[in-house]
């Protein structure tokens, strides 16, 4: 990717990579797709793929491979164990991350399992920049508690802070203050902080962290399942970094961090993932667990096929024109969104564009799902599917109250390489389409809700016939049009 200038001054995204391989896509009638959305119970996650036009609900495992790692895939080689293919992956790691030890597993919430049941005691607390769902799963699971430890900035919708995913390092310091450093087992960075709008932290803040982490022997782990954004934003946002190759980013990252771990559904765009530190005493008390609960030490629960593409997609990712594209096609998105009007979160970050729900849709409060509202109503319109992050992803009290979540977003995931600018140009167009009759959207309500992540499993209805007047409308607006 690079970013062009056209005549008009306007600079837009243009891919360095053509297509050499397609897959058809179908986007079947605004009626089938209230149909399909009424037996998905209005939530997005039980919809069929066969009736997804564009499928946004995640970079998971989705992102486009390159023809060197489908090529790569050929010509693994299939050992149970002693694997060259393996012993590849081990050697690139070491490469980029500069770490010794490497150990396989077969995604990122495996890395999280291995690693709190490693490195958590009962009763103490982890603090970081922002939780992900399974993270925080595996954290409590151990009888560990997570502390979140953001700037201020980090929650605010509409901001010009280039890092809102740092840490506060007063909060950092008051917290050790209050707790003492044996009641931190580590603190842990999310690179790209998946929940709150793909948001960066800086090399800066990683310094100043772990320069209090040193103060008081207190460890570091970062996950890097989206480091790639990361690395692309230290690079162009951070004046630091500017002249420093991404090689030479990752590993001035990689030396403030006791130990690395990322889900490769993401970080290498394949499916698996691993754990790579310096530290003899971790890795042995790791390596224990990977058989029990991965497969032997030279795969994790990866196919080797999938490592050997594991091997190109991390070299891949330190190619600045190859992990550029997912933030600039997001920072395009963002711009033709805000320029018409629609509330989404700024600055631009990675992983996707964040709908503003609470903003979209005011005349609808929290308990009546309104970012839950708004997927449902996008799929409708244009068969494009997001996924709902705000109170429907949130868990109930042990009491049965329902907490409000921090943001009501709508995210829209971008997958790397998958999709163009005539998707994307095809998604606004109906997203202005809906905030223009956002009065029509009304609320939703659950009817099978599940006691544990709801969200995945559990259903709703809507609150009045507001899908059928929304399909009323679209009928009169596009006439025939899908
Ligand atoms: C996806 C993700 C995980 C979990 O990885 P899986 O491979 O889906 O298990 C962990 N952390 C972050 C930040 C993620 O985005």
């Amino acid at each position: 990717m690079s970013e062009i200038r056209f005549h008009s001054g306007q600079t837009v995204p243009l891919e360095m990579h053509k297509a050499r391989i397609v897959q058809k896509i179908r986007l079947v009638t605004p009626e089938q797709r209230l149909a399909a959305m009424e037996e998905a119970g209005y939530n997005t996650f039980l919809l069929k793929n066969r009736d997804v036009f564009l499928d946004m609900l995640t970079d998971s495992g989705v992102n486009a491979m390159s023809d060197k790692q489908l090529a790569a895939m050929m010509s693994a080689d299939d050992s149970y164990a002693g694997s060259e293919t393996f012993s590849d992956l081990e050697a690139k790691i070491r490469e980029i991350f500069g770490k010794e030890y490497f150990l396989p597993a077969h995604q990122g919430r495996a890395c999280e399992n291995l690693i709190s049941q490693s490195m958590i005691q009962p009763g103490q607390i982890v603090p970081m920049n922002y939780h992900f769902t399974t993270t925080k799963a595996h954290i409590m699971v151990n009888g560990g508690t997570v502390e979140e430890i953001f700037t201020d900035e980090a929650l605010n919708i509409t901001s010009n802070e280039p890092f809102k995913g740092n840490i506060d390092i007063n909060k950092l310091e008051a917290l050790i203050a209050k707790h003492g450093a044996d009641k931190i087992a580590f603190v842990r960075w999310e690179a790209g902080t998946n929940l709150i709008g793909g948001q960066p932290f800086s090399l800066q803040n990683m310094r100043e962290v772990r320069a209090v982490c040193d103060k008081h022997g207190i460890k570091t782990v970062l996950d890097a399942s989206l480091l790639m954004d990361n690395l692309y934003f230290m690079k162009v946002r951070e004046a630091a970094c500017k002249d420093l190759s991404i090689r030479e980013i990752t590993l001035k990252i990689s030396e403030l961090c006791d130990v690395i771990y990322f889900s490769a559904r993401k970080l290498g765009s394949v499916r698996g993932g691993g754990i790579c530190t310096d530290n003899s005493e971790i890795y042995e008390k790791i390596r224990e667990l990977v058989p029990l609960y991965e497969g032997f030490l030279t795969y994790g629960g990866m196919s080797v096929r999938e490592m050997a593409a594991l091997v190109v997609g991390l070299d891949e990712t330190m190619d600045f024109e190859v992990i550029n594209q997912g933030p600039q096609f997001i920072a395009e998105m963002t711009r033709q969104l805000q320029e018409r009007g629609i509330p989404v979160i700024t600055p631009p970050g990675g992983l996707g564009c964040h709908l503003d729900a609470k903003a979209f849709l005011p005349h609808l409060p929290q308990t009546d799902y309104p970012a839950g509202a708004l997927a449902a109503a996008l799929y409708i319109a244009s068969g494009a599917r997001g996924m709902e992050r705000g109170t429907m992803s949130e868990q109930r009290n042990p009491d049965g109250s329902e907490p409000l979540a921090h943001m009501e977003l709508v995210r829209l995931a971008l997958p790397r390489r998958v999709f163009s600018l005539s998707h994307v140009a095809y998604t606004v167009d109906r997203i202005a389409w809906l905030y223009e009759n956002r009065a029509l959207i009304g609320g939703l309500d659950f009817y099978e809700e599940p006691k544990v992540l709801r969200f995945f499993f559990g259903k709703l209805r809507p609150k009045t016939d507001w899908p059928q007047k929304l399909l009323a409308k679209f009928r009169q607006d596009f006439g025939d049009s899908l």
